[in-house]
């Protein structure tokens, strides 16, 4: 292939359609792995010493790729996740299909696109024989969307060894890359009461379900949209019938926070929830999953570096804050991190997911000319 070749849309979305139509919910570690192995198919006769690194916890393997050269020093660590939040046969409500400008199937957007560009941009390095002036390491990991139990130690250790961080989520809202996102934590709610026969002896019950009320109210009135701060009571669940008084209650709780100020705060007032019966108990576990991240001096010149690349190539990179948390939230406290830089395209985790094709090709040259510049 010629240079120009390798950014041909249509060769591309022949790769990215390899990759989805192996379809890999993240809880299902053989179907993930059945990627790997293809991934690291893939890499044959590349430049690269591959690490499959087995996967623990129900989660598949995750990949390392580590260019031949550079690796006594800092360099670029290139940052995807395999898994999807779509589950086995999906496919057939979604299947890969292509109208016009979109391209559709599960995990497309988010983020076999991304994914598959990082790869195809590194292909292209490797066939014109050039060698970027940093090494460039490729970590492929298989549990993202439940939020990298088992791979955030390995992001953490590569990040800390890189001098940037490149991750490969979709763009946001019109092809807006990403420079900060806020954290997120998790929390679960589990409220003990006292069981009655809700109709000849009331008076003995405390209802779990009644307190799960004023927890939602709580919960809830700590949404503090100027801060940026919101809190959402996702699920609940409580009581087993109509005429008994409800000896349990659960509830999940999702909190999004812009400083680390801030997720101190409002970890510390949910953990500190308590019961406004007697007799009732409300225990809450959980805490921070992800810590924020704002764009700090080092990410802040390296936006700039890919926004004079992208206008090079044609393109405007406009950058945006997500709530959205990324494997990128782990990194982006010590090393520069610029995130959204996967397909342009919209509907993540939904039946519509996309992407948009003409968002292939020049969004695979910002890659591959970010790994032939930074330095
Ligand atoms: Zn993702």
């Amino acid at each position: 292939m010629t240079s120009s070749n390798w950014f041909d849309s249509q060769t591309i979305l022949d790769g990215i359609r390899r990759w989805v139509e192996i379809e890999t919910p993240t809880e299902s570690p053989e179907q993930v792995n059945e990627l790997v192995s293809l991934v690291a198919e893939q890499y044959r006769g590349l430049p690269v010493t591959l690490e499959r690194v087995a996967g623990v916890a129900g989660c598949g393997d995750h990949l390392v790729a580590r260019t031949n050269w550079g690796q006594d020093r800092p360099g670029i660590l290139v940052l995807s996740h395999l898994d999807t939040v779509h589950p086995v046969g999906f496919i057939e409500r979604l299947p890969f299909k292509v109208e016009g400008d979109v391209a559709f199937g599960p995990g497309i957007y988010d983020m076999k696109g991304g994914a598959y560009i990082a790869h195809h941009a590194f292909g292209a390095l490797c066939a014109t024989g050039d060698r970027s002036p940093l090494g460039i390491t490729h970590l492929f990991t298989s549990d993202e969307e439940i939020g990298s139990p088992t791979s955030r130690a390995l992001i953490e250790k590569e990040g800390r060894k890189a001098k940037y961080v490149l991750v490969t989520e979709p763009a946001r809202d019109g092809g807006k890359i990403v420079t900060g996102r806020k954290g997120v934590g998790r929390f679960q709610v589990h409220i003990k009461g006292v069981p009655a026969h809700a109709g000849s002896r009331p008076e003995d019950g405390r209802s779990a379900v009644r307190e799960l009320g004023h927890v939602i109210l709580a919960l809830e009135g700590m949404n503090d949209p100027a801060r940026g701060v919101t809190v959402n009571v996702g699920l609940v669940r409580g009581g087993t019938r109509p005429n008994v008084t409800p000896e349990e209650a659960y509830a999940e709780v999702d909190l999004r926070v812009v400083s680390l100020k801030d997720a101190d705060e409002y970890v510390d007032r949910i953990l500190a929830l308590t019961a406004k019966t007697d007799g009732v108990t409300v225990r809450v576990a959980g805490g921070l999953n992800r810590p924020p991240y704002e764009k700090s001096n080092a990410g802040a010149s390296l936006y700039e570096h890919a926004r004079l690349l992208a206008r090079e190539i044609g393109f405007e990179l406009i950058d945006t804050h997500t709530g959205g948390g990324s494997d990128g939230n782990f990194t982006a406290a010590h090393t520069a991190t610029l995130d959204g830089l996967g397909v342009d395209g919209k509907g993540a985790h939904t039946h519509f997911e996309q992407l948009y094709v003409s968002s292939l090709a020049p969004r695979a040259r910002l890659l591959h000319r970010l790994y032939q510049t930074l330095r």
